[in-house]
């Protein structure tokens, strides 16, 4: 990266000034600009990592201060002055510095943009940086005779003083005194006379460690895996070691993480715990606040903008011990952090899908070097990257392999769909169980990936299937509300009741949703409440808890729902799990298509049998030979793995190269075609070391939100290749001159090929 005046010109030294601002911009351009300081500011205010507000263009914005300089290769007179400095302290630490340059070098991203990431929405938008003080007041001196005398015939006031009197250090906080009874006339009446005087004190008492290990919910006894796990941890508990925590569903995994936090508590430092998008229930937060008695901060996207910058300032004041949180929490600053937990790390929301394509799970690689302390990465279905540094002995590699307690794994069952006759969806033999399991007061789920009522609307007569006009693919029909949506892009219809190709009124869905399922499962199991749980159905408020609820009282009852039952949540009644379309990611043109659906397989079949009652899991497929479905219902997440690795390994595909994804996306084809081809040639034209360059080629969806969407796909056996290579043809790019609306991107390490 180079040093730029936001208008480039030829370098002159100059001899005149001799303070110069290095500011990140919130801008894609991946340059730094340079100012010169507002002319009344005193110049120790310049402190990296502190906002400034700047001219830019002919905008206001709020940048980052990098360094100062003393000399400059721009002319004086081109450079604009900062407006003002809006920090007293850095709102970007010095380690968080640190962690958003790597991140910005290694994504090919803008720092600037990188540091707004960091930031939350208060800070980006200017707003001040919460205070952590509280007012004290204070008497000047131990209460003399005179000022005793004085206060006679005031005995509100004289109480008040002598309460001060009393209190070690002369003083009592406001909060205090007010919650005491004590009027603010009072205070003031004291404070007029000069008898006591007003403090801002910084909260230094409320510091998280501050707060005993003692008086939270116990701890299990943990069995010997647990133990083993914890032991491990613990013994490397004051420097940089990666573990990978493979455990089955129900394995205890939280229980050792909370064991964990307890001895890192002890020892005085700070955990940050980061859990997948959906996985940030109240329930989860809850497991953790009732286990230790000292504050627990979460970040989520249910925050308020204020709530959220509170919490994000507790973490830095050290008023928290934990900080639980999604994705962006990886940025929070914890100046005492010890340990860092990613749970469920395979799950896809780690990584960014847009602008700053970051991956969570592997800054939070970084984050934990840089504080030279542990980071536990656990899941029961780990990702073929960290199974692979497991193996390589990168991570250690830490399995539970038995169910915590008294539940033991469920077996899963394979039902072939071929030539079946097909209620719905589901074959004769699954509704038996179904109604098995349910006769015996139990409760079973099923597990369907597609939303709406049905994920297609087709013409009997011509075969025409209804599709969004802005996107490759079908629209969806919606019975509540009717509807048709496009779930990619948000366009609807209302329902149309002729086909537009030739006017037959023979249309009819096609097809299974969760809506179309349930009226279904209602119809066949009239006296079985069916609990329907999908995006949908969990829209307003309490939606999802109210259901949570019903659930947990154990009244026998039909669960239907997508990816959202798939996730976290413990339902000591379910013992039946019928999955109805695995087939799909199978069959994907994504290469880790099939991985994500052994997850998925895994973490849906994870719900049954998580109690005393033992569960089963029925897995519908088109493909029962499918050689993925035979390696999972051996119930080994591992051979699975294994088998996968083998095959990334012959294909010479990630974690055995490394990957990255140049996109164009434009309301033309042919110009992000072309554009990629330039891409395609800058790189030939300069490559050096191992390289593989596939496309330009249309994305699975080459049409989406009716712009269309090409990709060049770089592969390197050396990540160094790949890295010098980017960079090379990123400032090459940067110098075109773009067609109109088109767009680019860089993704580095990217999980998402559609
Ligand atoms: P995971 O995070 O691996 O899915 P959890 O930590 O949620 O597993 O544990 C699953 C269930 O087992 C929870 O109800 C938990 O309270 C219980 N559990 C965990 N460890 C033990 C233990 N050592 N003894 C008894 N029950 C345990
Ligand atoms: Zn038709
Ligand atoms: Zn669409």
């Amino acid at each position: 990266m180079s040093t730029n005046a936001p208008e480039r010109s030829p370098a002159v030294i100059d001899t005149q000034a001799d303070f110069f601002v290095q500011v990140a911009v919130p801008s894609p351009l991946r340059d730094f600009f340079t100012y010169l300081p507002a002319e009344d500011t005193d110049k120790s205010r310049f402190k990296p990592g502190a906002r400034v507000l700047i001219p830019f263009g002919n905008r206001k914005v709020i940048g980052i201060i990098l360094s100062t300089l003393s000399c400059c290769t721009v002319p004086v007179q081109k450079l604009k002055a900062v407006i003002s400095v809006l920090d007293d302290e850095p709102v970007i630490t010095p380690t968080i510095l640190a962690l958003c340059r790597w991140a910005s070098r290694y994504y090919h991203h803008s720092l600037g943009e990188v540091f707004m990431q960091a930031l939350p929405k208060g800070l980006r938008q200017g707003k001040p940086l919460p205070c952590n003080t509280e007012t004290h007041w204070q008497l000047h001196e131990s209460l003399s005779e005179a000022q005793i005398k004085q206060l006679k015939r005031s005995p509100k006031q004289s109480a008040v003083a002598h309460k001060l009197n009393n209190s070690p250090s002369l003083g009592l906080g406001e909060a205090q005194l007010l919650n005491q009874g004590i009027s603010r006339a009072v205070i003031k009446g004291l404070a007029d006379k000069d008898i006591i005087y007003k403090k801002e004190k910084v909260l230094a008492a409320t510091c998280f460690s501050t707060y005993g290990t003692e008086g939270g919910e116990t701890a299990l006894s943990l069995n010997p895996e647990q133990q083993n796990a914890l032991n491990n941890v613990l013994a490397h508990l004051h420097h940089y070691q990666p573990f990978l925590l493979d455990g089955i569903t129900g394995s205890g995994k939280t229980e050792v993480y909370l064991q964990a936090i307890a001895a890192v508590l002890k020892a005085g430092r700070q955990t940050l715990v980061l859990i997948p998008e959906i996985g940030l229930s109240p329930q989860t937060v809850g497991r953790f606040k009732r286990r230790f008695n000292t504050p627990v901060i979460s970040l989520h996207s249910g925050l308020s903008d204020g709530e959220r910058l509170h919490g994000w300032y507790q973490a830095l004041a050290e008023n928290a011990g934990i900080v639980i949180s999604t994705r962006s929490g990886i940025f929070t600053p914890l100046p005492k952090l010890g340990l860092i937990i990613v749970d469920e790390e395979h799950d896809s929301s780690y990584k960014q899908q847009d602008t700053f394509r970051y991956n969570a799970r592997d800054l939070a690689i970084y984050r934990a070097k840089q504080a030279a302390c542990p980071v536990i990465l656990g899941s029961a279905t780990p990702s073929l990257e960290s199974f692979y540094n497991a193996s390589t002995g990168r991570f250690r590699h830490l399995t539970l392999r038995v169910r915590a307690g008294v539940a033991t794994p469920p077996a899963l069952n394979i039902l072939d769909l071929r030539q079946q006759p097909l209620k719905s969806g589901i074959l004769p033999d699954s509704l038996a169980h179904l109604s098995a399991q349910l006769n015996q007061g139990n409760q079973v789920m099923v597990f369907i990936n597609r939303r709406g009522y049905a994920p297609s609307v087709i013409c009997h007569d011509c075969g025409k299937v209804i599709d969004c006009p802005h996107c490759d693919a079908h629209m969806t029909i919606h019975r509540r509300p009717p509807h048709m949506h496009c779930h990619h892009c948000d366009y609807q219809i209302a329902i149309p009741y002729q086909c537009n190709q030739c006017h037959s009124t023979n249309i009819h869905p096609a097809g299974q949703g969760t809506e179309r399922l349930e009226q279904a499962l209602s119809e066949q199991f009239p006296d079985t409440p069916v609990i329907r749980i999908d995006r949908d159905s969990t829209r307003t408020k309490h939606a999802l808890s109210h259901m949570l609820e019903t659930i947990n009282t154990g009244v026998p009852c039909i669960l239907l729902g997508t990816q959202m039952l798939a996730k976290g949540h413990h339902f000591a009644n379910v013992t039946l799990v019928l999955i109805l379309n695995a087939d799909g990611g199978l069959l994907s043109a994504d290469f880790r298509g099939v991985e994500r659906t052994g997850q998925l397989i895994m973490q849906v079949a994870g719900r049954a049998g998580r109690s005393h009652k033992p569960g089963q899991v029925i897995i519908q497929t088109y493909n029962p030979k499918h050689d993925a479905l035979r390696l999972l219902t051996q119930n080994h997440y591992s051979l699975f793995l294994a088998s996968l690795l083998e095959q990334r390994s012959q294909l010479g595909l990630p974690p055995y190269s490394f990957m990255a994804v140049i996109r164009a996306e434009s309301g033309l084809s042919q110009a992000c075609e072309y554009f990629l081809q330039g891409a395609r040639q800058a790189i030939e034209s300069t490559m050096n070391g191992h390289l593989k360059v596939l496309g330009p080629l249309p994305a699975p969806m080459e049409k989406r939100q009716s712009r269309f969407r090409w990709q060049l796909i770089l592969q390197a056996n050396q990540r160094a290749t790949l890295h010098t290579t980017l960079s090379g043809l990123i400032a090459y790019l940067d110098n075109q001159k773009l067609p109109r609306h088109l767009r680019w991107s860089v993704d580095v390490d990217p999980q998402d090929m559609a």
